[in-house]
């Protein structure tokens, strides 16, 4: 079959009444934007008495169980005149007289029958899709059509099809939002959600441009809920926010979000960090509150490891986004020193060997000697053999020598 594309009017007594005959399929599938409120509605049905011209809706000709048409485009303002026909909501307060009949405040069931037929006589222009057109020419031509205003890389990813998109959706809706600096305008929340998704799918570091993303979506078609990786994002989500819960919001930027949950993703996998909520907070905030005071520094006195945070945070770009996770990291173990490392055949990794440097000044704690920070030895207080676990409070600085003799003995 070739492709073909017709239009016509189509008055609304008739949209109602191919609903009713179940001949017009109002496909949720192809949503584009957030459902109507109540306002938006009325003010399509008021266009329509005051002659104000309505964009057009298009249609595709489907033989699916009874169907006829399924509307891939004007699914609300579908809605809004099936609904307003029959007697779902009233006309706003503001509405003007039509032709000195009122207006204002009534059901469809209220107006003048005058009125009503009036009301029947006006036409949508439906453009009509034959069979021929794909999924994929729909979604090419919406993406298109976007009156002027090109679409951003979460509008867009919301047109494709495949089980991502809906995984991303439920993510987006998580509770962690609510401890965001930033509104959901225009799928914000998604496109972090994607975000965080996209690099836990790659394990770790990729780049995080569109295209990347769009191809995560493409080559993970048929992912669920169930999947591991959305399970990680799932669980760092539910513990950051329930670690804030207590604490005042951490008011998070998009930036902020991404380094959070893949730093909390590595540190559940790696940490028993579950039994320290409430610390893991208190670091994230502490940490804030240090980086925006040095921001007030005049630049000469700034600290570099925290000015250069800021920086890493105005793109994310592979070595930003590692740089923003390894500061942060460092600066939140070295807040929980009673967190312990999950695999116990293991020495201290290499945070918490950092955590220690830190914490005895490189110092050796037997002979008082300086060590350089690739040459010490992170050592057990503790020893491991003895039950000694691997966290930073159990852990010391030892140079070469002193630690050969402790174990010699
Ligand atoms: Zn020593």
């Amino acid at each position: 079959m070739k492709k073909d594309i017709s239009k016509k009017p189509l008055n609304l007594a008739n949209v109602d009444f191919l609903h009713r005959q179940h001949k017009l399929l109002i496909n949720p599938e192809y949503q584009r934007g957030s459902v109507w409120s109540l306002s938006q509605r009325q003010w399509l049905i008021d266009s329509f008495f005051h002659k104000i011209d309505v964009p057009k809706v298009y249609f595709r000709s489907i033989s699916k169980n009874n169907y006829d048409y399924e509307v891939v485009d004007g699914q609300q303002r579908i809605r809004a005149v099936i609904d307003f026909i029959g007697n779902g909501f009233k006309l706003a307060a503001e509405s003007d007289p039509v032709d000195g009949n009122p207006i204002a405040n009534r059901t469809y069931n209220e107006l003048h029958s005058d009125l009503q037929m009036e009301f029947n006589n006006c036409n949508f222009d439906v453009v009509i899709m034959n069979e021929a057109y794909t999924d994929d020419d729909i979604e090419e031509m919406f993406l298109r059509l976007q009156n002027g205003t090109p679409l951003n890389a979460a509008e867009k990813r919301r047109a494709m099809h495949g089980q991502m998109r809906k995984v991303v959706e439920t993510l987006g809706h998580h509770k962690i939002f609510s401890l965001c600096s930033f509104s959901d305008k225009r799928y914000a929340y998604e496109d972090a959600a994607a975000k965080v998704l996209h690099l836990t799918i790659k394990g770790g570091w990729a780049d995080i441009r569109p295209e990347t993303i769009k191809e995560t979506y493409e080559a993970n078609e048929y992912i669920t809920e169930t999947d591991p990786n959305v399970i990680k994002v799932a669980k760092a989500f539910n513990f950051i926010s329930d670690a804030f819960k207590s604490h005042h919001s951490p008011k998070l930027k998009k930036y902020a979000i991404v380094t959070l949950t893949q730093l909390t993703i590595n540190l559940l996998e790696n940490y028993d960090l579950q039994q320290h909520k409430d610390k893991f907070a208190k670091a994230y905030l502490a940490f804030e509150l240090k980086r925006r005071k040095n921001e007030e520094l005049p630049e000469k006195k700034q600290n570099g490891e925290l000015a250069a945070f800021t920086d890493a945070a105005r793109s994310d770009s592979v070595p930003n986004m590692k740089y923003r996770h390894d500061l942060l990291i460092q600066e939140i173990i070295k807040d929980i020193p009673e967190m312990v490392l999950k695999d116990r055949q293991r020495g201290f990794s290499e945070e918490q060997r950092r955590a220690i440097y830190w914490q005895n000044a490189g110092k050796c704690q037997i002979c008082k000697e300086p060590c350089t920070d690739s040459d010490f030895h992170a050592d057990h207080i503790k020893p491991h053999s003895k039950g000694g676990e691997t966290k930073i409070s159990n852990g010391q600085v030892l140079c070469p020598g002193c630690n050969r003799e402790k174990y010699n003995n």
